[in-house]
């Protein structure tokens, strides 16, 4: 049995976070491959090393003075080689970074350093071998990530690796220059190097036990979701509901690898399986509760619209010309409403509603702001009668006017759009229902 371990940030921040790392990775055998991430915050004031590396290396570009803040990133390392009480120094390490910061080597290669430094540290503490992920993630010449050439040569070398430490976040191109994933980006190297050892399971090391039901900034101490599948989770998390990068999820779910989400400084709390698929019954009838704010709808109008070929292309189009994504686009028999972001839409609202007249020619356009969606999704929703019943006189009991219904055809999740000011009640109803009362 494998397992990758990818720790991030706050959960290698400083010796002691380090520690705990270390404790859970030699707890158990199977604990092959580390994944670190760069040292995050130590408390809600600090600041994660890779944004000390952003702002350094902009002030390197500049041709301004950028030892000093070089300096403080190296003491962050320091304070952990010596909680650690390790013998590793990365004087020669800063000195060659010091160089190339001069040169204006690049501002990827500048952020990939905070998971380069904390990786040879987490090697050394381990007694793992270092393996730079330079050698095994690769880019290719458009910069996007090489599937192929990673997997040939990834798998290769773990095959003669026992344990091993990869830094999460950067990979080579096919010159050999420095290019990172966005930010998060561990998390998909974690996925990455769990699919090249056919890992039996890909542990994600965070700062909260897991999924959580619903947003912890509206529900006080939400229930954390045991179980949840691949797509439940990408409804959550395009819903704003995020504990792992997106594309972290690609490589292990093609692997059929399930990923744990778990809690470094709670390293008993089971945290969050995250599988395919699974025959175990969900604990509530729903799994999770996400939501955004600040949407416009659109109405559209058309007397016989439905019997005109061709009424949502055109109309749809006209978003089309100006780069405006739609969200939702619930339609009745002689209209259409159309979800769009209130901040991307309010600059454009008047050319939108021309190029609305010019191709569709409806008969009202009508525009309704400040609303919020909120997706209660939920396998389990799907043989069970009755959810949103249950949903909907919740919301009319907690005097909340509903503004829209949209159910996926998966049954997988139920978006229901609300005034942005309904928006946390609207929640607070719905999880009362699901989860304090069980029903
Ligand atoms: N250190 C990088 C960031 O802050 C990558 C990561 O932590 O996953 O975005």
């Amino acid at each position: 049995m494998v397992k990758v371990v990818k720790f991030g940030g706050s959960s290698l921040a400083s010796a002691e976070q380090f520690m705990k790392a270390g404790d859970i990775v030699r707890s158990d055998e199977s604990r092959r491959y580390v994944v670190p991430s760069a040292p995050g915050k130590r408390s809600s004031k600090d600041t994660k090393v890779t944004d000390m590396l952003y702002s350094c290396y902009a002030l390197a570009e500049a041709g301004e003075e950028f030892r000093i803040p070089l300096m403080k990133i190296k003491d962050r390392y320091d304070s952990i080689i010596n909680g650690l009480q390790l013998k590793t120094t990365l004087e020669d390490e800063f000195k060659k970074i010091a160089a190339d910061f001069k040169n204006k080597i690049g501002v990827e290669y500048a952020a990939s350093r905070g998971e380069y430094l904390n990786g040879i540290i987490m090697a050394d503490y381990l007694g793992y071998e270092f393996i730079d992920a330079a050698t095994v993630i690769f880019f290719d010449e458009a910069g996007n990530f090489d599937v192929e050439r990673t997997d040939r040569v990834l798998s290769k070398k773990l095959e003669t690796c026992e344990k091993a430490v990869i830094p999460g976040f950067y990979g080579a191109m096919p010159d050999g220059t420095i290019r990172t994933f966005s930010r998060g980006g561990s998390d998909i190297t974690g996925s990455i190097v769990a699919k090249a050892c056919r890992a039996s399971m890909y542990e994600n090391w965070t700062d909260v036990s897991g999924c959580l039901v619903a947003d912890p900034r509206v529900i006080e101490n939400p229930q954390p979701i045991k179980v949840i599948t691949y797509r439940e989770l990408r409804e959550l998390s395009y819903m704003g509901a995020s504990v792992l990068h997106e594309d972290a999820v690609f490589p292990v779910r093609k692997a059929g690898i399930p990923i744990n989400i778990r809690n470094t400084n709670a390293p008993d709390d089971d945290g969050t399986l995250i599988v395919e698929s699974t025959c175990q019954k969900p604990e509530y009838t729903i799994t999770g509760i996400a939501g955004k704010k600040g949407f416009v709808a659109v109405n559209i109008d058309k007397d016989m619209m439905n019997a005109e070929v061709g009424f949502c292309r055109k109309a749809l189009q006209a978003f089309e010309e100006h780069g405006i994504s739609i969200e939702h686009m619930p339609s009745g028999i002689d209209t259409m409403t159309v979800f769009v972001h209130q901040a991307e839409f309010e600059g454009k609202e008047q050319q939108v509603i021309s190029s609305l007249r010019r191709l569709a020619n409806p008969d009202v356009i009508d525009l309704e702001a400040d609303l919020a969606l909120i997706a209660v999704v939920g396998r389990g929703m799907k043989s069970t009668r009755g959810t949103a019943g249950r949903i909907f006189s919740a919301l009319a009991h907690a005097n909340i006017n509903v503004r829209m219904i949209d159910q996926g055809s998966s049954e997988l999740n139920i978006i229901i759009g609300v005034g942005n000011n309904d928006f946390d009640a609207a929640i607070r109803a719905i999880y009362d229902i699901f989860v304090e009362t069980r029903l």
